[in-house]
């Protein structure tokens, strides 16, 4: 089946490499829209290249605009990335956070409900899980209790319950919710044996530890910091699952024909493996064979210890089949991105 799909913050970080691969590997037509405050023209135009498709700098509190795309495009899937992403600055501006993730997307599902679009895949976060106290052995699945320690997870997880209210009083609407770990990596693209990602994390005002570690390495900053070496994990440092974006974007595209088939549902998105923030600067120093200075200093509050999926449900109910776990790839098409690219796109 070919759908209509309109993509919000298809010119960021995660929308961008699911636009790619609704590009590459299906027929659906495609219209991004997003106001660029974060995402970048240059991505729109790498995307271009692979095919074309519309796109509309907006942003989603224009919602007269919003409905007319819907109607003129006859829109039936909505993929919804467009929101606002850092927990430090969800902390001091709460209410940006609110009206930007929670309002934009309630208005967009009364819109959506309006304009009888029947399918949903909406980006959430592990952070709707807070700061576990003690994570089960096999990692945090659907029904590990939500419990958000900052606006931002609260703003993810009060998007989550609007979709999920709406869509048990209209049949015809229903969703995938994705809880996304730590995403990180960009674009698998060899060209002869050299990996040469296309679109990246460019984000000027990223904080993700593997975004910091390859502006290290590739000398854009001089030093990076460990936020604690004194928690009770292996080493010190705290535990994250590190998923490769083309991975998650992949998640995005088995949603489609998911949806047509089954019922609404909530996925974490996740490897289920377990990396210490001392491996993750291990493996990207190796990978890239640079050395740079990592100073240990105190811990940033209201980080979790330990955080990682349990990924069963996706992959026994959706079948998906991660390509890359593989945290030294992960690392050097960060690396490779950030070298060869990031510079030049904002
Ligand atoms: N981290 C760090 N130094 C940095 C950035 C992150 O030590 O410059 C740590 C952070 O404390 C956490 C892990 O790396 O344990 C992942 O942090 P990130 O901000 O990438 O994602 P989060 O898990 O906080 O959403």
């Amino acid at each position: 089946m070919k759908n209509n799909i309109l993509v919000t913050g298809g010119a960021g970080y995660i929308g961008s490499h699911a636009v790619k691969q609704l590009l590459e590997t299906t027929k659906h037509n495609i219209i991004i829209v997003d106001n660029l405050s974060t995402g970048n023209l240059k991505t729109i135009k790498t995307l271009k290249l692979i095919r074309d498709f519309k796109f509309i700098k907006l942003d989603l509190k224009e919602l007269d605009k919003v409905k007319s795309i819907l109607k003129d495009n006859n829109i039936d899937t909505i993929m919804h990335f467009a929101a606002k992403i850092i927990v430090p600055e969800s902390i001091k501006n709460p209410i940006d956070y609110y009206i930007n993730n929670t309002v934009n997307t309630i208005n967009l599902i009364k819109i959506a409900v309006d304009m009888k679009v029947k399918k949903i895949i909406f980006s959430s976060s592990a952070a709707v899980y807070g700061e576990p106290d003690k994570i089960p052995e096999d990692g945090i699945d659907e029904n590990f209790q939500t419990n958000p320690i900052n606006p931002y997870g609260m703003s993810k997880l009060m998007s989550e319950n609007i979709i999920k209210d709406v869509a048990t009083v209209n049949d015809d609407f229903k969703y995938v919710i994705f809880r996304y770990f730590n995403v990180a990596g960009a674009d698998i693209n060899y060209v002869g044996n050299n990996l040469t990602p296309r679109i990246g994390q460019s984000f000027p005002n990223a904080t993700n530890l593997i975004k910091i570690a390859s502006l290290c390495a590739t000398k854009k900053i001089e030093k990076m910091d460990i936020f604690g070496d004194d928690y009770d994990t292996f080493d010190g440092t705290q535990i994250r699952d590190y998923i490769h974006v083309d991975d998650l974007a992949d998640a995005h595209i088995k949603a489609i024909d998911y949806l047509n088939n089954n019922s609404s549902d909530i996925f974490n998105v996740g490897y289920s493996n377990g990396f210490s923030v001392k491996e993750a600067i291990s493996s990207m120093k190796k990978v890239t064979k640079e050395d740079f200075k990592v100073n240990i200093s105190s811990r940033r509050a209201g980080d979790p210890v330990n955080v990682v999926s349990n990924n069963t449900k996706i992959k026994n109910k959706m079948g998906w089949t991660p390509k890359y776990n593989d945290l030294d790839l992960i690392c050097k098409s960060s690396y490779e991105w950030e070298k060869r690219y990031a510079s030049k796109t904002i």
